[in-house]
């Protein structure tokens, strides 16, 4: 799988949407959403998300530590800036502190610290990037990631390819529960560069959009070569 970065893309997106009053980190977070959401190996229409973390204005004009992170309703491949809503951040952080919520607190919560109360719901996975100190997350559901760890040695297999440089989290379904054991994960070895979701898919981070974007490339082109070595040369310790 090859990166489809381009220089001249970026500068453009950044030109274009600050036209528009888009900052630079938001204009940077729809091009490499789209570059990954265009890719079905690695997202399904609809599937997958990605955030910013940025500075955004309130209404007063005093400026509000946000995460741009994908709304519901919304793909990655064709997605625009109110695609990303901005939601306080430091509200969200603040949760990690729970040891449980509802899905509909939870919902509720993120809603109550949009920005602009007629952006769509954030996507259900919003307080895993949160939770993840990084300024640009990247997730997808990458076809080659889900072949390698959804089989009985998944978690094996995964950790042979991509080594000590990600982190790897037990199968979960999306939700509070999910977003603290990927926080809690992460905190006992802020050296890993992605998290591998076992049997859902895979999270990598990054201080700025490229190394995000191509660090999932770089991942998902480990998983397949590793699904085309085939299960004979498996080395499971
Ligand atoms: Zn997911």
């Amino acid at each position: 799988m090859k990166s489809l970065w381009s220089d001249s893309d970026a500068k453009d997106y950044v030109a274009r949407y600050g036209a528009r009053g888009v900052n630079e980190d938001l204009a940077l977070r729809v091009y490499t959403t789209r570059l990954l959401g265009g890719d079905p190996a690695l997202v399904l229409h609809g599937g997958g998300n990605t955030s910013v973390k940025t500075i955004a204005k309130d209404l007063l004009g005093e400026s509000v530590s946000v995460m741009c992170v994908k709304g519901s309703g919304w793909d990655m491949g064709d997605i625009e800036p109110p695609g990303l809503p901005a939601v306080r951040l430091e509200p969200l952080r603040r949760l990690f502190a729970l040891d449980a919520l509802s899905d509909e607190d939870m919902v509720n919560y993120q809603r109550l610290n949009l920005l602009d109360a007629a952006a769509p719901n954030p996507s259900v996975e919003t307080l895993l990037h949160a939770f993840l100190p990084h300024k640009f997350v990247d997730h997808t559901h990458s076809t080659a990631v889900l072949a390698l760890t959804d089989q009985p040695e998944g978690e094996a297999l995964a950790r042979e390819t991509f080594g000590e440089r990600m982190a790897y989290v037990p199968y979960c379904i999306p939700g509070f529960a999910l977003a603290k054991s990927v926080g809690e994960t992460y905190a006992r070895d802020p050296s890993v560069e992605g998290l591998i979701l076992l049997r859902h898919g895979i999270f990598t981070l990054a201080s700025d959009a490229r190394s995000a974007y191509e660090l999932m490339i770089e991942m998902v082109t480990l998983a397949e070569e590793r699904l085309k070595r085939g299960k004979k040369t498996l080395s499971v310790m």
